[in-house]
């Protein structure tokens, strides 16, 4: 691996390019996306945005560029904005605890969602840790992640012609990625020595920097591993349990060596589910090295450590068998100072066979949360096991509802609005209630016009993959209709993008066909259905499902209304929570953690109709959008999936279509944008980054929590 920073050659005068294209703060700073817009409007759209592949290929033109006057200008104020930012001495985390200055937070991951150019993400769980990195960025707070590199990164999607989906695996470039390799002081690749029992390996580190975060990724693709060990880090939740496993060693165990051997302290630990969780094992290894207990190491490393869960799907909790772990513990407990029985109980749950990561995670760390307050409830609930002598609600699991990174998920022209109905202070205040109260006093053409034009940009994405396709001879006519050639501007427009896993039911609103048939064909007040989303690569009954929706999407009589998307990502999603007119979300509940694409999709004016579960019970009030099944309806099955599937329809025939074609006499649906304001007015402030880091530091990781006794905590304390 070579650094391409060091070899790639741009003019003298615009040299400071390198920099920003390798600093992930352009990818939420319009300033500079707009200038790499600039030196190749084309380029900037067939790379996916992505400025390194831009830059790499666009030589001849930096020259010109160079002497360039107005780019020169546009340029400075750049570089100018970008410097500020990475100097300012005045963030929120500054301001506000002067002592903690430097006391960081190591945060470990298994995916990190950052930029669509890095595909080392699957879904919710990696973007909600990327803007949890550009939220912290943003205030300040000192934050290093740990994670892995995946030089296949996440299964990519196409769908066959009978609609099936294949993965497809493609090896990574690094050279054109926004990402640069660990380097040692006298220019070599940085390597880190692995063992642990079987396990002994080269660990190769790359960087890829977040404003001011910094994310260290940890990648086994060295020469001199063996062929197994070169796949520990290949893909993202490929393998089988062994693999998992070693990787699971590596991202906690290893994220804890690599933050040593790079020379990095940190304050606190933040494990962001259960995959890294053996990073607690690694810390109180380290105390008892230097001669502590076990109990004291553990009450130390609790104190100083917070446990966010994520599922209350049992699938998604990864359970070990004990022989497996015992395979490469074996003398890593003596080490801890224990023995067999005393390790092995770190992970069992009552009442279950193996080891559950999970209940490592709880039982090590001194604070724990779920993701929303729903969440909470339903994890005390799941996990009162653990605490048999406690009753339900004192299980001590809280919560904090997840957010999103404004500045990545707003439509940029709905930014600038903002900037002029708000104040141009409004990201630094955007969770203060009485910023978005302002958003009444936005004229409802502006809105209006803003969203008819994220609608043409989502439109007109599908059409041009649908003609790439097609040039490229690689798809029939009825594929095209099926990415959506057909779709109407003016018809309202309805998007359902997320993981097709199971509970998530996505084929729902297709239970009575005859009566969508009605809704997608009205001549005059019509509706279309925009489905995205890939499917675990091993689970055949969500690929199902996804063939179920492409045959409707290709059934003629469906009038090319319905619509797949091949390929769901960040640079999909953003297209979609921006340019749909409603959003539709009917999981199962109580499963739904939080679910973080409805909050994107209200902050940009695309209001919800939605389960009364994750964020949407905490966010629906009655006129910000529409619920499912709020008269109760918490039941499973058939029966559970017909009421809800009735409500639907319901909701649709009743209030939201009449809702969304009654114009006024300019042709505005002024009821509709009532509704949009007031979805963007109080979901804004309540459920954007801000809020959430600011809740982490406040009670996890900031000096005001840093005091409470671990093992005192209890869920009053956290925050219900
Ligand atoms: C936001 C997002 C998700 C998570 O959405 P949910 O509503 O939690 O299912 C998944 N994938 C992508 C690409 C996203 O942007």
């Amino acid at each position: 691996m070579n650094d391409p920073y060091k070899q790639w050659q741009v003019p003298e005068r615009v040299a400071r390019l390198k920099d920003l294209v390798y600093n992930l703060w352009w990818s939420w700073h319009p300033e500079a996306r707009a200038l790499f817009k600039e030196i190749d409007r084309n380029l900037w759209r067939t790379t996916y945005h992505n400025p390194v592949l831009l830059l790499q290929s666009s030589l001849p033109r930096l020259h010109q560029l160079a002497a360039d006057e107005g780019f020169l200008s546009r340029y400075d104020s750049v570089i100018r904005i970008f410097d500020e930012y990475l100097e300012d001495q005045y963030t929120w985390f500054a301001r506000k605890y002067p002592q903690a200055k430097g006391k960081r937070v190591a945060y470990f991951s298994a995916e990190f969602g950052v930029h669509n150019s890095l595909r080392i993400y699957s879904g919710g769980l990696g973007i909600l840790a990327g803007d949890h990195c550009k939220t912290a960025s943003d205030l300040g707070v000192p934050l290093v992640g740990l994670g892995f590199m995946y030089p296949q990164g996440y299964v990519q999607q196409r769908i066959s012609v009978d609609g099936w989906q294949q993965n497809v695996y493609e090896q990574i470039d690094w050279s054109v990625s926004p990402i640069r390799p660990v380097m040692t002081p006298s220019g070599d690749n940085f390597l880190m020595n692995f063992n642990l029992g079987p396990l002994n390996l080269q660990v190769a580190v790359w960087e890829i920097v977040v404003g001011r975060v910094r994310l260290f990724l940890m990648d086994t693709h060295v020469e001199g591993n063996s062929a197994q060990d070169r796949e520990i880090s290949g893909r993202l939740y490929g393998g089988d349990r062994t693999m998992r496993l070693r990787q699971e060693i590596l991202l906690g165990i290893g994220g804890v060596r690599l933050l040593r051997a790079l020379n990095i302290p940190a304050e606190h630990y933040h494990v962001n589910e259960g995959h890294s969780a053996f990073m607690f094992l690694e810390l109180v290894r380290e105390a008892v090295a230097a001669g502590k207990s076990f109990e004291d190491a553990a009450r130390d490393v609790a104190g100083r450590s917070v446990f966010t869960t994520h599922t209350p799907v049992e699938a998604g909790h990864d359970v070990f068998s004990e022989g497996l772990v015992t395979e490469y513990f074996n003398r890593y407990w003596s080490e801890l100072g224990l023995g067999q029985e005393q390790f092995l109980e770190l992970g069992r749950v009552p009442g279950q066979a193996g080891w559950n990561m999970t209940s490592l995670a709880l039982k090590m760390s001194g604070q724990r949360n779920g993701v929303s307050k729903r969440h909470g409830i339903v994890s005390r609930h799941m996990w009162t096991k653990l605490w048999p002598e406690k009753k339900e609600d004192d299980v001590p699991i809280g919560h904090v509802t997840n957010g999103v990174h404004l500045s990545t998920w707003l439509q940029q022209d709905l930014g600038w609005t903002f900037f002029k109905y708000l104040g141009r202070d409004w990201p630094e205040k955007q969770d203060d209630v009485a910023v978005w109260a302002q958003v009444a006093g936005i004229p409802d053409e502006e809105i209006w016009r803003a969203h008819m034009r994220n609608k043409e940009e989502l439109f007109k994405l599908l059409r041009d993959r649908a003609r790439d396709r097609w040039i490229s001879r690689n798809a029939e006519a009825s594929q095209l209709l099926t990415q959506g050639a057909l779709l109407d501007p003016q018809a309202l427009t309805i998007g359902f993008a997320r993981r097709f896993a199971g509970y998530k039911r996505a084929t729902l609103i297709l239970r009575d066909l005859a009566r969508l048939k009605g809704l997608l064909l009205d001549h005059w007040r019509p509706i279309q259905l925009v489905f995205a989303g890939k499917s675990h690569p091993a689970d055949d009954s969500g690929k199902a499902l996804i063939q179920q929706i492409y045959h409707l999407a290709k059934d003629p009589s469906f009038g090319g209304r319905i619509v797949f998307v091949e390929d769901y990502d960040m640079h999909v999603a953003r297209y979609f929570v921006q340019g749909c007119d409603l959003w539709l979300n009917n999981p199962l509940a109580p499963l739904e953690a939080c679910g973080t694409s409805g909050i994107k999709a209200a902050v940009n004016g695309v209001p919800s109709l939605s389960v009364l579960d994750g964020w949407w019970e905490e966010g629906y009030n009655g006129v910000n959008g529409w619920a499912i099944g709020a008269s109760g309806g918490r039941g499973s099955g058939d029966a559970a999936d017909a009421a809800d599937a009735e409500d639907i329809y319901q909701t649709l025939e009743k209030k939201i279509v009449p809702l969304f074609y009654e114009r006024g006499p300019d042709g505005i649906p002024h009821g509709w944008i009532k509704v949009m304001k007031e979805s963007i007015k109080t979901v804004a402030p309540r459920f954007c980054g801000n809020r959430m880091v600011k809740d982490y530091v406040k009670m996890f990781y900031g000096p005001e929590a840093a005091p409470q006794a671990a093992s005192a905590r209890t869920t009053a304390q956290v925050g219900i």
